[in-house]
């Protein structure tokens, strides 16, 4: 396909504004593609790459510039080029606006001096921007500076337009993903969700786009994941322990790691270790690669967290996990300063076998049954003292909360559904009195251990709740010393307390109910601190958790 044939269709798209009629141009732009098919589903959503393959064409601003100004003759700079984007904001706009061709010289006619008359096709300037992108080394911005003036040197202006928004990754001509998918489907006859699913899996429009028009269904049914290749990562949405239990049997519950997602892939020699951004960051955590090596069993493609810990192998704020990942020189430098550990919470691929539709669980038993070490806590349960005492726990050891998942579950690369909960933090807390308590048992007999709390009324206090969760043993021993002075009576293990205390509590959601007298109950509370700087006269009263319900 020629070049200039592609740009014809790219303004067409870009001055279309309905959604459905620029399906329908990329639709033809697929059919009249040929052997250029792959390539054109990448140039038309700005790529020159898959989504999966880091490579970039590395080239910035200032070299496109250059580029243009040398196309556009002897006298226009760079800093011309520079003044009229800043003037128009767009870079394609800028390109289209000088009359390029004819310029002599070094690379005049694609940087080699080859095939300079003859119209440029797709074909071509995908073969020269993939030659830029492996230019490295001394000199190698030369080398690009030409092959660019040489690319815009044989373009008209529309031409020019869509190759410096190729160039600089701005293609903005209203075509994204979805766009193309539904193209595809439409161009070759298949289902929607078949090419969704190869996308999916492969995350290659180009690869796509040529198995629907030359394979058909089956052809997209038979996409498999491959190791070395990485799949957007399943993403989450933020939801509350009511949200989880009511809408599953039970929940999965896992500690949310404060670190940076890596999927790592291994083929029984070789690991990759993608982000979250599907960027080979390998390099950078050669203690990552270590770890899988000795660790992992079989080829895999596992889903996790990488965490920078101290030397306790305690986890560090996620801005250190950060300063590795970005490390490019001196790792082993930044390796001494930052230890990274993994903490892997899923499979996607084990010895052969894609799991992308087995269930959480199933998934979970696989890394289990594949990985030595290094994976993370998974509970099962439908219990909300159990999931809050997980996320007590979760928060002392220095992790961010905990995650909530469906069990049954598929793994849905790039989604950010409802089958992966990152629990809500409480969003208002309110400060209670505490008017009773209860002993604990065994262990923690001598330790108070329930906290009956309890808002201010007109004549005195009307309980909400009692409190036993998100309290460390050491804080239990705390609020015994602090209480105990101000027991007024025992009954067996209940004691009421003289309203002294005032602690702050968080909770999920506030219910009607007739267990307590002020009518109300808090769901899920938990203790958050002791409100060291309030009287019980401070403290919330009815009308506040009154307003705060009917706000929910
Ligand atoms: P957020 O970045 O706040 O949207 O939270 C989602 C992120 O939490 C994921 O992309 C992961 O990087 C991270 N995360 C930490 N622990 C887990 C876990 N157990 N399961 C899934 N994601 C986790």
């Amino acid at each position: 396909m020629e070049f200039a044939a592609f740009a014809d269709r790219a303004a067409e798209i870009e001055a279309e504004s309905a959604d459905l009629e620029i399906v329908d141009l990329v639709t033809d732009l697929f059919l009249t593609a040929g052997d250029d098919l792959a390539t054109v589903a990448r140039f038309v959503q700005g790529r020159v790459f898959p989504a999966h393959d880091s490579t970039t064409l590395d080239i910035g601003p200032s070299l496109c510039y250059a580029a243009i100004a040398r196309a556009a003759g002897r006298n226009v700079s760079a800093e011309d080029v520079e003044d009229r984007v800043a003037e128009t904001g767009e870079i394609g706009a800028v390109a289209a606006s000088y009359g390029f061709g004819g310029q002599q010289g070094l690379g005049a006619f694609g940087g080699d001096g080859e095939g300079g008359a003859d119209p440029l096709t797709v074909g071509e300037v995908d073969a020269r921007l993939r030659e830029l992108a492996a230019a490295a080394g001394e000199g190698s911005q030369d080398r690009k500076l030409d092959v660019l003036f040489g690319l815009f040197n044989r373009c008209d202006p529309d031409e020019a337009r869509y190759l410096a928004r190729i160039v600089l990754s701005e293609m903005r001509i209203g075509v994204g993903e979805g766009t193309v998918r539904d193209a595809v489907a439409g161009a070759f006859d298949v289902p929607v969700e078949a090419v969704e699913r190869a996308l999916q899996v492969t995350n290659d429009y180009g690869l796509v786009a040529e198995i629907a028009r030359d394979e058909g269904e089956s052809g997209l049914a038979a996409q498999h994941l491959e190791v070395g290749r990485p799949v957007q990562a399943m993403l989450a949405q933020a939801g509350s322990v009511t949200d989880a239990l009511e809408d599953w049997d039970a929940a999965a519950v896992e500690t949310k790691f404060d670190g940076a997602r890596v999927q790592v892939h291994y083929d029984g020699e070789t690991v990759w270790l993608f982000s979250r951004n599907m960027e080979d960051v390998t390099d950078a955590l050669p203690e990552l690669v270590t770890f899988v090596e000795e660790s992992l069993t079989v080829p895999a493609i596992l889903d996790g967290e990488a965490v920078a810990v101290d030397d306790d192998g305690n986890p560090q704020p996620f801005q250190e996990i950060l300063k590795r990942f970005r490390r490019k020189h001196d790792v082993a430098k930044a390796r001494e300063e930052v230890a990274v550990e993994l903490d892997a919470f899923d499979c996607l691929h084990a010895d052969g076998e894609d799991l992308l539709d087995a269930p959480l669980t199933e998934r979970h038993d696989r890394l289990v049954s594949v990985l030595d070490a290094g994976i993370a806590e998974l509970r099962v349960t439908d219990d909300p003292d159990e999931i809050a005492d997980i996320e007590t726990t979760a928060l002392e050891a220095g992790h961010e909360g905990i995650m909530l998942k469906d069990p049954d579950s598929t793994y849905s690369p790039g989604r950010r559904g409802r089958n992966w909960l990152k629990r809500k933090p409480d969003v208002e807390t309110l400060d209670l009195v505490v008017t009773g308590a209860e002993w604990g048992e065994g262990r923690r007999a001598e330790l108070l251990g329930t906290f009956e709390v309890s808002v201010r009324t007109d004549d005195g206090y009307a309980t909400v709740g009692n409190v036993a969760t998100g309290i460390t043993d050491e804080e239990l021993a705390d609020l015994t010393d602090l209480l105990d002075a101000h027991v007024r009576a025992e009954d067996g293990k209940t004691v009421d307390i003289d309203p002294t205390v005032v602690f702050e509590v968080g909770y999920e959601e506030i219910q009607p109910s007739p267990t307590y007298d002020s009518g109300w109950a808090l769901r899920f509370p938990r203790f958050v601190g002791v409100r060291d700087d309030k009287e019980p006269a401070d403290a919330d009263a009815l009308d506040r958790l009154e307003r705060l319900a009917a706000e929910q």
